[in-house]
């Protein structure tokens, strides 16, 4: 006779902020019907109305710290600018509870969000991007000393939910992730809007231009995942000597494109680590 498994006890996940990022790790997290408790806290009730509306099974409040009773993941998904007042708030309820702590939160160490909790507090802190809004994000992760493998793995199912993720050892690190991956959809928005213009220069119609240009990134991104070549590789099978592709390529490379790239990222990562 099979001895009837206990069933494992759901994970009690609160959100501090029902905003952009909050919403989309909820519909993930409910998309992948983890086994999951959510519970969600924002003083604006419009927020908290348009969680109710779309999923009931979620608890709503206004009180951070009722939010937090029990909880074993709580995501930090405010404003970088008002987190140091929010910590705050919970320290006196994080040194009794001692939950794991997810800041999504771009650019604040994981040193200063500790020392506004109390201290020794387990803190997984990430940057997630935009592309997480349509469960396609990438993610890069740093787990301070204070966070056990049990809750290293509830993390990575949290961003996991949403899209990939990467884990880091030096929280430094994050510093480049934040250019590359975190203000990275930009710079592909910024290479279909050139496309799109060059492309009514060459007489197609607006929505022609913008559905074939769309497609084809998306179509270049998952021959890149899922073909064994690397996207160098599959650029060159594309690029037949004295044809169309190597003329505009030519172009692109003569015109600095690889500088301008290593410049553009420099500068992402600088500012990140001066806003910290
Ligand atoms: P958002 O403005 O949509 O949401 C923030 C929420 O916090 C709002 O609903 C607001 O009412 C709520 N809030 C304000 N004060 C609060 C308080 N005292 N207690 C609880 N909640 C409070 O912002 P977002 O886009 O969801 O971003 C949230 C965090 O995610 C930010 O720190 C941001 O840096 C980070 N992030 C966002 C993105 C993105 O693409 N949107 C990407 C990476 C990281």
């Amino acid at each position: 006779m099979d001895t009837p498994k206990l069933a494992q006890k759901p994970t009690t996940i609160t959100f501090i902020g029902a905003g952009n990022m909050a919403r989309s790790l909820i519909v993930g997290l409910l998309q992948d019907q983890a086994n999951v408790v959510l519970r969600v806290a924002d003083p604006d009730e419009h927020q908290l109305d348009a969680i109710r509306k779309h999923w009931p099974e979620v608890t709503t409040t206004t009180d951070n710290l009722e939010a937090m009773q029990g909880a074993d993941l709580v995501v930090l998904a405010v404003k970088p600018q008002i987190m140091r007042n929010v910590t705050e708030n919970l320290a006196s309820h994080a040194q009794l509870s001692r939950p794991l702590f997810v800041s999504i939160a771009a650019g604040i160490r994981e040193e200063a969000l500790n020392r506004w909790l109390g201290g020794n507090q387990a803190i997984v802190r990430c940057m997630p991007n935009t592309p997480a809004l349509v469960q396609a994000g990438a993610t890069g992760l740093y787990a301070n000393q204070h966070v056990s493998d049990s809750q290293r793995s509830a993390a990575e199912s949290l961003l996991r939910a949403v899209g990939i993720t990467v884990w880091f050892d030096d929280e430094t690190k994050l510093d480049a992730v934040t250019a590359i991956s975190g203000s990275g959809p930009a710079y592909f928005f910024l290479v279909m809007e050139a496309m799109q213009a060059a492309a009514e220069q060459l007489g197609l119609r607006p929505e022609e231009a913008h559905l074939l240009i769309v497609q084809t990134a998306l179509g270049a991104a998952k021959l890149a995942l899922e073909s064994d070549d690397l996207p160098g590789e599959l650029r060159q099978k594309v690029t037949s000597k004295g044809g169309t592709t190597e003329a505009a390529l030519n172009v692109l490379t003569t015109g600095g494109l690889h500088d301008l790239f290593a410049q553009a990222l420099q500068a992402a990562a600088s500012r990140s680590r001066e806003l910290a």
